[in-house]
C-alpha cells in the first residue's frame, strides 16, 4: 500500500509488449515515481481508467493504450437520477411500520412498447413506495445539537415517493477526451 499516489499512466514495455508498472505522481511532493509489478490491475473507475489509458499513449499507440478500436472514452452511459416526485402524506403520525417498510410499488414500462415514439427509443419504469422519514431528513433540515439529534431519532412524516428508472443508451458521441493544454493539480493532462 502506498498512500498519496496519483497514477499518471501505465508503463508499456515495447520489447515484451506488456504493462510493467505505473507512473505515479506523489500527491504530497508532486514528484514522479515509477512502481513496477508483474500484474497491474487498472480499476480507477470509468472516467479515470479511460483517462489513464489516454495518458499512457506511446509513439506506437498515439491515441492511448487499448484504443485500436477508437472507442476509448466513448459510449459513456449514466443512469437517470432524481426524476420523479415525492410528497408528505399528513396524518397517521401515531403509526409506525412494523418490521420492514410497506411494500414498494412498480409501474413497468407502458409507453413506447408497440407504438414507437419518434423522439426516443426504449423506455422507462417507475418505482416507489411509502415510508416514514428517518434521520436522513437531517440533511435538509436546519438545526444542530443534542435536541436536534434527539428530534431526528423520532420518526418523521409519512412520505410517498415515485421515481423513474430510465436507460441511458450508449452513443459514441457521448465521450470524454483529454485537453492537451490543461493539466490537473498534479500536472497530469486532463
Ligand atoms: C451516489 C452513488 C450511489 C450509488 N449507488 C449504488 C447502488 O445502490 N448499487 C450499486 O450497485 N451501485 C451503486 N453506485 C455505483 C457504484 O458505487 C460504482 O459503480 C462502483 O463503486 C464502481 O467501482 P469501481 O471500483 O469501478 O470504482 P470506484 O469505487 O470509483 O474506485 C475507483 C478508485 O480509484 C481511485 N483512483 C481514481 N483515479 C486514480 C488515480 N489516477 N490514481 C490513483 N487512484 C485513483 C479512486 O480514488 C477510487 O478509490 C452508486 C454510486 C454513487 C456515486
Amino acid at each position: 500500500m502506498r498512500p498519496f499516489s496519483v497514477v499518471h499512466s501505465l508503463i508499456f514495455d515495447p520489447k515484451t509488449r506488456r504493462i510493467t508498472g505505473v507512473r505515479v505522481i506523489d500527491g504530497q511532493t508532486k514528484q514522479p515515481v515509477e512502481l513496477h509489478a508483474k500484474v497491474v490491475f487498472l480499476c480507477a473507475s470509468t472516467l479515470e481508467s479511460a483517462h489513464i489509458l489516454m495518458n499512457s499513449a506511446t509513439p506506437e499507440f498515439s491515441t492511448g493504450l487499448a484504443n485500436s478500436s477508437g472507442q476509448l472514452g466513448r459510449n459513456l452511459m449514466d443512469h437517470m437520477m432524481g426524476s420523479g416526485a415525492s410528497g408528505i402524506i399528513p396524518g397517521h403520525e401515531d403509526r409506525v411500520q412494523i418490521g420492514n417498510r410497506p411494500n414498494g410499488i412498480y409501474v413497468p414500462r407502458f409507453r413506447n412498447v408497440k407504438d414507437k415514439h419518434p423522439g426516443f427509443v426504449r423506455g422507462y419504469g417507475f418505482q416507489g413506495g411509502g415510508s416514514r422519514d428517518d434521520w436522513g431528513r437531517g440533511s435538509e433540515t436546519a438545526g444542530f445539537g443534542a435536541d436536534f439529534k434527539h428530534m431526528l431519532r423520532q420518526p418523521g412524516s409519512w412520505r410517498f415517493t415515485f421515481a423513474s428508472f430510465a436507460e441511458c443508451l450508449s452513443h459514441p458521441d457521448n465521450r470524454m477526451e483529454l485537453d492537451k493544454n490543461k493539466v490537473d493539480a498534479w500536472g497530469i493532462p486532463s
